[in-house]
């Protein structure tokens, strides 16, 4: 493992900061980056696009994508680098994660030139904010499961059924959706996938409220959603293998959840809450529990750094970018209901009057929805059972069995 930047990181490194030092404020010291924990309003989305733009004219938005899409054909290694370097400024809160992160990468691999160049420049820009279309009530987990339909009409197709949990949908000029057109094939096989215009008549987007209030995603209708055939990713029946591609980004871009409270943000509430008049930390019992999370927090990082290495060398990442959500995501989770415990009574507040801007209320009501999002902890468990450990795969029903004939409940 080598912690050291190579002399070409470092001065990439300089120019990144000297770019961000130019044109952003920095964080004061234990200042919190801007996260969107579920809000969402027009400023919001105006300031994340004008700075997002501000980065695009300045060649730093998406910079591994190739030139010619607005990129600066940029290594994986430099794109950590620069993301170091971000998150030490104020920075409005990330939009565009979703179409830059996963569905960006689908259209550069499945998509025709033409796609590539109608869409990944305004999706690069932020002038266009992109949805996922994916979950459906009875398919998440089991996503080929999914029952929303796409029949062929002239040179469109007419898309019907639901899809839910579409984080961002209600601000979103674009969806990607995957949907049924062959319930005769086996079920991975029949799918396609289509990009959705979400302004588009037959589209009803009700908002879903969560537990901290906010509604950041949404449940999807489809009524005769018309898609012409130019708007499809990849081959009829062959959009399993599109999917696949966002999902690998997916994960990735999820990692262990970045942009909320650290450990270190937990020693400095430990230090200063008191306890019977004493700053918690003086207790054996806290510092034991600081203990535990400091070292599996290290651990995580430690692991992040072996991905880090291995980019640098122009290697693929292992089994260790597995781990990242599936550690993170608990730590995340188990921290946040510690910070609670030590704030006591004020831990029940989640307003302005809350400790340090209820900054530890949205980590630990946000960290369930970590756990699931992107493959769930029992998902990741089985994908790291089997291919890393080789262990046997999950016994498979519906194998071999044409879609419409493998059993479950009533059909709409
Ligand atoms: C914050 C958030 C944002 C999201 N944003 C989007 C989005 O933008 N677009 C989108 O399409 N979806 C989105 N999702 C949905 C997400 O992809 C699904 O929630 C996830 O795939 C799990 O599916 P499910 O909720 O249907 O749970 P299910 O698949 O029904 O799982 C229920 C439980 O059963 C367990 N389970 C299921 N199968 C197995 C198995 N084979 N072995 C062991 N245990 C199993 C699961 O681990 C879970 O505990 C979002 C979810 C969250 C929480």
């Amino acid at each position: 493992m080598d912690f050291n930047d190579t002399p070409e990181e470092a001065a990439f490194r300089a120019e990144a900061r000297a770019w961000l030092e130019a044109n952003a404020e920095p964080l004061a010291p234990g200042e919190q980056p801007a996260s969107l924990e579920g809000r969402f309003d027009p400023e919001m989305v105006r300031k994340a696009q004008e700075w997002q733009r501000k980065k695009a004219d300045a060649g730093w938005a998406c910079i591994t994508w190739p030139k010619e899409y607005g990129g600066r054909g940029a290594t994986p290694i430099q794109a950590v680098i620069w993301s170091q370097e971000e998150a030490r400024f104020k920075t409005p809160p990330n939009i565009f994660a979703i179409g830059q992160g996963m569905l960006g990468p689908t259209i550069m691999v499945h998509g025709t030139e033409e796609q590539k160049r109608r869409y990944l420049p305004p999706m690069l820009r932020g002038d266009e904010i992109w949805c996922q279309l994916f979950s459906e009530p009875a398919a998440g987990s089991d996503l080929a499961g999914l029952r929303t339909t796409a029949v062929r009409d002239g040179d469109d197709w007419i898309i019907n059924g639901q899809k839910i949990w579409t984080t961002g949908a209600h601000y979103s000029k674009w969806g990607m959706i995957v949907t049924r057109t062959d319930p005769n094939a086996e079920k991975h096989r029949g799918i396609t996938y289509f990009i959705v215009d979400m302004q588009s008549p037959g589209i009803e987007i009700r908002p879903i409220k969560q537990m901290n209030g906010m509604s950041s995603f949404n449940e999807v209708f489809f009524t005769d959603v018309r898609v012409p055939d130019r708007n499809r990713i990849g081959d009829v029946n062959d959009g399993w293998r599109c999917a696949l591609t966002t999902l690998m980004n997916e994960r990735h871009a999820i990692g262990g959840g970045a942009g909320g409270p650290e450990f270190r943000d937990l020693f400095r509430l430990a230090r200063t809450v008191l306890w019977n008049g004493k700053p918690a930390i003086q207790d054996a019992g806290v510092r034991q529990r600081l203990a535990d999370f400091y070292v599996r927090a290290k651990g995580l990082q430690y692991t992040s750094y072996r991905v880090q290495t291995a980019l640098s060398r122009g290697q693929t990442p292992g089994p260790e970018s597995s781990i990242g959500k599936l550690v993170g995501a608990p730590l995340r989770q188990n921290m946040a209901a510690f910070a609670l415990d030590l704030e006591g009574a004020a831990a029940a507040l989640l307003d302005r009057k809350a400790p340090e801007g209820a900054l530890w209320q949205l980590a630990y009501l946000g960290s369930p929805g970590l756990r699931l999002a992107g493959g769930t902890d029992e998902i990741l468990r089985n994908i790291i059972a089997e291919r890393v450990l080789g262990l046997p795969p999950e016994i498979r029903v519906d194998k071999g069995i044409p879609f419409k004939d493998v059993p479950t409940g009533p059909r709409p």
